[in-house]
């Protein structure tokens, strides 16, 4: 099939909720993918920032094909060894006691906020309300548009459920005023992603865990974006020196299979008792084994390192465009997840960078998201940017 079959063909028969590039990839390996017309791509969006290593990374794509001649599925009524593998690295690796496994991003967003309202409702004062950040993003479930600070993902399907409120990012003592009687936790994303890419002051996070210890608050951190190394570090909240008491993962922690996570301290955990939670798939034997095979790479090969060097590397040669180029705004970010603000809109600039062979995207309208595989290599990151430059040029 060519990419026009192939467009064709989902433009019939798919719900139209993504606007999609007009393009059908069929093959990837490391940074690069490959369309349906045998176009080849850099893929610096990582497909929505989930192949931290790459396309059809060798110990992933093992994993996986072991696994699938073993047992596909193994229902949570019995036990099954990737799982319990999977969540012994989670909690070795972090702050965590335990670990629960779903689907999605959204899915592990879910599961925090039921955990939250549970810990609350165990402690009988009537806590149930959680404060997020304008500008934020936690999925697209029902739960979760409600937790998103932002209104265009909420406009027509209300009723919402109660006990969200806002306050904006970065900003301690807004967040301070929003807590109330009832609040019973915090939810943030340590870099807020879908929201531009916005870095908060480096003693932001410190003071929210301030303000949830002196008012007895659940900290909930949304790494679906930041975690799984994409800052640099396994977890975004390692930056801060902070301990939260619940993360969310999504995104890279299958490398491209869907899986979900959240990890808690036991404390929290304890809240969610026999039958309090559950889905038939989260915790699947296939994707927890790949997850399995994410987090050895990660932590064995020294991706990490690479990820801040190549970061710091990529916001360097950005800064230098930035001194000739006026319509870059701001170069800002960690890791591996690179905003570039412009001084306009950005989409015109996502396709014809695609066009000239580069995958990117934009996010808050005016932001260039920089999110390469964190293998991505010195000659890939200059190749990229003499792409982006070229388009910024003209
Ligand atoms: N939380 C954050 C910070 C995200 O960036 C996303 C997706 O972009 C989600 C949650 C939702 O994850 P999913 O699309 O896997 O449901």
């Amino acid at each position: 099939m060519t990419n026009k079959d192939i467009i064709d063909l989902g433009g019939k028969y798919l719900f139209q909720i993504y606007a999609r590039a007009p393009l059908a990839l069929v093959r990837g390996q490391g940074c690069r993918v490959w369309d349906a017309d045998g176009k080849e791509y850099l893929d610096f969006f990582a497909s929505t920032v989930v192949v931290n290593l790459g396309h059809c990374h060798p110990s992933v794509t093992r994993a996986l094909t072991e696994q699938a001649g073993a047992i596909l599925h193994v229902s949570n009524l019995h036990h099954s060894a990737p799982q319990a593998q999977l969540a012994q690295r989670l909690v070795d690796a972090s702050f965590a006691d335990r670990a629960f496994f779903c689907n999605s991003g959204a899915e592990a967003n879910e599961a925090a906020i039921k955990l939250a309202r549970k810990y609350g409702a165990d402690q009988g004062e009537g806590r149930y309300e959680i404060v997020t950040a304008l500008g934020s993003f936690h999925g697209r479930t029902i739960a979760t548009i409600t937790a998103t600070g932002q209104e265009k993902v909420r406009r027509g399907f209300q009723p919402l459920p109660e006990g969200f409120r806002y306050a904006p990012y970065d900003d301690i003592a807004a967040l301070e005023a929003a807590v109330g009687d009832r609040t019973i936790a915090v939810m943030l994303e340590p870099v807020l992603g879908e929201g531009g890419i916005v870095v908060p002051s480096p003693d932001y996070l410190k003071q929210v865990r301030d303000l949830c210890d002196r008012r007895g608050l659940l900290l909930i951190l949304d790494e679906v974006q930041t975690g799984m190394g994409r800052l640099g570090s396994l977890f975004g909240y390692e930056l801060s020196g902070i301990t939260p008491d619940i993360i969310t993962l999504g995104k890279g922690l299958g490398n491209g299979v869907p899986i979900g996570a959240m990890l808690a301290s036991e404390r929290v955990a304890e809240a969610f008792g026999i039958g309090a939670h559950g889905t038939t798939f989260g915790g699947n034997a296939l994707t927890c084994a790949a997850g399995v095979a994410v987090i050895d790479t990660l932590l064995g090969d020294r991706v990490l390192a690479h990820c801040a060097a190549s970061g710091e590397y990529l916001r360097e040669r950005l800064r230098r465009m930035q001194g000739e180029l006026p319509i870059i705004r701001n170069v800002r970010g960690h890791g591996l997840l690179v905003g570039v603000e412009l001084a306009e809109p950005g989409a015109a600039v996502v396709e014809r960078c695609r066009e000239a062979g580069l995958l990117l995207n934009c996010t808050a309208e005016k932001v260039l998201r920089f999110s390469p595989p964190l293998i991505v290599s010195r000659e890939e990151i200059d190749a990229g940017l003499a792409i982006v430059e070229k388009v910024l040029r003209t």
